[in-house]
């Protein structure tokens, strides 16, 4: 198998295919054999794994993730790639494309369906390790943390700014809604940062590669999920506002409610919602859910 990290073969193998790279599917394919490295030993598989990839493109990651992992099920969405990577991964029984919209995907089922029930829902944890296509980071990784997945570990190449928000401390500039909510269901670390140049094409951002850990116990106590992530968007819904006015703007419930509330809660009203800890979001959240029932 030719190296699918050599600039000149890439651009072979696209021309051979007469593939027409998709900007809009945010193809922009990895040719760094030593990010590759570091993106594998995050994932730290082993051949007892299943791991997902999404967006395989030309196969660049999955050869190395069918090296190290005992099984690879790889979602991409662009059927133009199939014939690509029928030939990419045909000396590498254990991977497995999938043509699907990863939006849509149930990885539970899927992992269930296709190793007889040993991972997915009732079986064992799996991973998943991913160069993402940008266009839509948040909504992919509020898809795999927020459906219950079995899923323990995910590894993934992000834009640099996605990545600082993730691993944010409240009161910084990056700390923002989806900080809370990926801080409640796992743990982050930046693995490395990426410069664009290692794409090709190359894309307008740098990248980050970061590794999110499932926590196995939430790190507060939540008395309804829905209720927790309503509160944490309406608190940074404007963000220059104060928090009893954001609240308030949110329309969710009236300010003498959120009054009585941050004063049941201990936290002062003259407040910014982006300088509320996950525990204090968690304290509102709670007696918000109370004096509604
Ligand atoms: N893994 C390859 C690499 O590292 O070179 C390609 C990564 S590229 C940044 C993103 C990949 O995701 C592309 O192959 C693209 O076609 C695919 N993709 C885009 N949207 C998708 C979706 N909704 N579901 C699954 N794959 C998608």
């Amino acid at each position: 198998m030719r190296e699918l990290t050599s600039p000149t073969t890439v651009r072979e193998i696209i021309k051979a295919h007469g593939f027409k790279v998709r900007k809009a599917l945010g193809q922009n394919f990895l040719m760094d054999a030593n990010i590759i490295d570091k993106i594998v030993r995050a994932a730290n598989l082993s051949e007892n794994d299943l791991a997902f990839e999404i967006g395989p493109g030309l196969g660049v990651l999955t050869r190395r993730l069918a090296q190290e992992a005992g099984r690879v099920l790889a979602v991409e969405i662009d059927q133009n790639l199939l014939p690509i990577l029928n030939e990419t991964l045909a000396d590498l029984p254990n991977a497995e494309v999938i043509q699907a919209d990863a939006r849509k995907v149930d990885f539970d089922q899927l992992a269930a369906e296709r190793t007889q029930g040993q991972f997915g829902p009732g079986g064992k944890a799996y991973k998943l390790v991913a160069n993402l296509p940008y266009y839509i980071t948040t909504p992919l990784l509020l898809h795999l943390l927020t459906s219950g997945f079995n899923l323990e570990l995910l590894v993934v190449m992000i834009q640099k700014e996605v990545a600082d928000r993730l691993q944010a401390s409240p009161g910084g500039k990056d700390y923002g809604s989806l900080s809370v909510v990926v801080q409640y269901y796992t743990v982050p670390e930046i693995v490395c940062k990426v410069p664009k140049t290692v794409f090709y094409p190359v894309p307008d951002v740098d990248s980050a590669v970061i590794r999110l850990t499932r926590r196995p116990v939430p790190p507060v106590q939540l008395r309804n999920e829905e209720t927790f992530f309503k509160v944490v968007r309406a608190a940074f819904g404007q963000r220059r506002k104060t928090l009893i006015n954001a609240l308030t703007g949110s329309g969710l419930a009236s300010k003498e409610t959120w009054l009585s509330v941050l004063n049941e809660t201990g936290l002062d009203p003259a407040r910014r919602g982006e300088t509320l800890s996950l525990e204090e979001f968690a304290a509102l959240a709670n007696q918000f859910w109370l004096l509604r029932e």
